[in-house]
């Protein structure tokens, strides 16, 4: 990682307790408020849904626009699909203090390693309650507008809607800093194919696909390969007709019946689609199809962020971020919880929110612009050196534990339990070696033995 050098400098002043605005419920956002206040921060949460859990959250109901696409449409947050289990085992799942309850523990309860959403749901509504959070946050209330004043200051505008629809009233304040945790999968990004536009089926994006049934005899193509597409294909094949894997990174080789499948076919990048419902890939193959769901991922969205372009988005990449956290010429009073992503999550959240709760409070320092500006240049130039594209600026994957321990370090806190890193890498291990059924076939590799014995020493 770099620059990982920039040690934390000694400070004068006392910590200061400032007023801070936390932007989002999720687990990101709790994270942020309780650290916030354990640091003495006087803080506010902004939800504006009626819930805590952000993401976890699984509804039915799904967008008007079932591509995302219509601004005015009305905003689904969650992108959870009924059948939903965490990608990453439940000993990886927790914060660094708060275990996600081990499958022993949990006697009567669902005693899969890789849980279903609604567990994740109850974790994290169990983590606010026995943190004392609920009393922190003001559900149905949505950011509206976020901008600095003239003294530095954030100028926070919130729309409140009551249960029944709402009365719609904005209140306008005045905060120290502002921690937006606002989550990043409810924006979908689309997959650009010629001939799109007069192609007569049906469209969705995954993040409006929610269960099976209304794919019933249905032609499918689904657009990427990673986790949701790998989920969701395989979900909609036991009703679908056939179910048509397109991935990009494939080159122009014949198509491939995906094992333990009789409908569902693995192909290389669509080529081209036709008035007349054909699809043709570029392996050669022309089908004619119902549906296609992109599974194409999300883009970073900040409807409501005003800041003369300091901090923008392009390509996936929010620009300049200091450790994906702080804008240099914002800090530290403009902060992101968050941002990477291909991570283990919660702990992430908790050390940055560590840090960020330090800085603000004067107690850890950060370096000045200048450095900061240079850290995040040389991320950039690695990135480019290993031959990375832009849209990957914030994707962790391979550092994200030497990530967690600079945070940890930078906050006095000790590094990410050896067992957890150990989990995560079994789990890579065993979802290349049971790419089909990684949830529930598990060898009793060495690595998971080890990991599974060191998590019920920390238990
Ligand atoms: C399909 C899917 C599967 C996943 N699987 C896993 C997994 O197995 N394991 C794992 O650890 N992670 C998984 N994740 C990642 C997951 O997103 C994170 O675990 C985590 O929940 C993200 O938390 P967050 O707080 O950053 O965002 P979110 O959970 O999205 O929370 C953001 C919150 O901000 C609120 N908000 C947004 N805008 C405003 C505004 N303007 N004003 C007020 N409130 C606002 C939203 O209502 C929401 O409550 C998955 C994500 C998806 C989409």
């Amino acid at each position: 990682m770099s620059s990982s050098s920039l040690a934390p400098r000694p400070l004068p002043s006392p910590p200061t307790s400032r007023h801070v605005a936390v932007i989002g419920a999720g687990a990101a956002g709790l994270a942020a408020a309780r650290e916030l206040r354990r640091e003495g921060h006087r803080v506010v949460v902004f939800e504006r849904s009626a819930a805590v859990g952000g993401t976890w959250i699984y509804t039915p109901a799904a967008e008007s626009d079932a591509l995302g696409l219509d601004p005015l449409r009305e905003v689904v947050h969650s992108s959870l699909y009924d059948s939903l289990r965490t990608n990453l085992p439940r000993e990886c799942m927790g914060f660094l203090d708060y275990p996600f309850s081990s499958r022993r523990a949990r006697a009567g309860g669902d005693p899969r390693r890789f849980p279903g959403h609604r567990e994740v749901l109850c974790y994290l509504q169990d983590f606010a309650r026995e943190f004392d959070l609920y009393g922190l946050v003001r559900f149905r209330t949505e950011v509206a507008l976020l901008e600095r004043d003239n003294d530095g200051r954030w100028q926070v505008n919130s729309r409140r809607s009551g249960a029944a629809g709402g009365d719609g009233s904005d209140e306008n304040e005045v905060f120290d800093g502002v921690v937006v945790c606002n989550g990043h999968y409810t924006e979908p990004r689309i997959a650009e194919i010629p001939g799109m536009d007069a192609w007569p089926g049906k469209q969705m994006h995954s993040h409006n696909y929610r269960v099976p049934e209304p794919l019933l005899d249905q032609v499918v193509v689904i657009i990427g390969n990673s986790n949701s597409a790998v989920d969701i294909s395989r979900d909609i094949a036991r009703f679908a007709k056939e179910v048509h894997v397109s991935d990009r990174s494939l080159t122009d080789e014949p198509p491939r019946k995906q094992p333990g499948y009789d409908n569902m076919w693995l192909h290389s990048a669509i080529a081209s689609t036709h008035k007349d419902g054909a699809v043709v890939f570029r392996d050669g193959c022309s089908i004619h199809v119902d549906v296609i769901i992109h599974c194409t991922g999300y883009k970073y969205h900040f409807p409501f962020l005003k800041t003369k372009n300091i901090v923008t988005v392009d390509d996936n990449r929010v620009g300049s971020l200091y450790k994906h956290i702080f804008p240099p010429f914002l800090a530290p009073s403009l902060a992101f919880i968050g941002i990477p992503w291909k991570v283990v999550p919660f702990p992430m959240f908790e050390l940055q929110s560590k840090w960020v709760a330090g800085v603000l409070s004067g107690r850890i320092a950060l370096p000045t612009k200048e450095e900061m500006l240079e850290d995040v240049k040389s991320w950039y130039l690695e990135m480019e050196a290993v031959g990375w594209p832009k849209r990957y600026t914030h994707n962790l994957s391979n550092i994200q534990f030497e990530y967690d321990n600079w945070l940890a370090e930078q906050c006095g806190c000790p590094s990410v339990e050896e067992w957890r890193k150990l989990m995560y890498v079994a789990t890579k291990k065993n979802k290349r070696a049971h790419p089909e059924s990684y949830r529930d076939e598990w060898d009793d590799d060495h690595l998971i033995l080890q990991a599974e014995e060191d998590f019920q020493k920390f238990l």
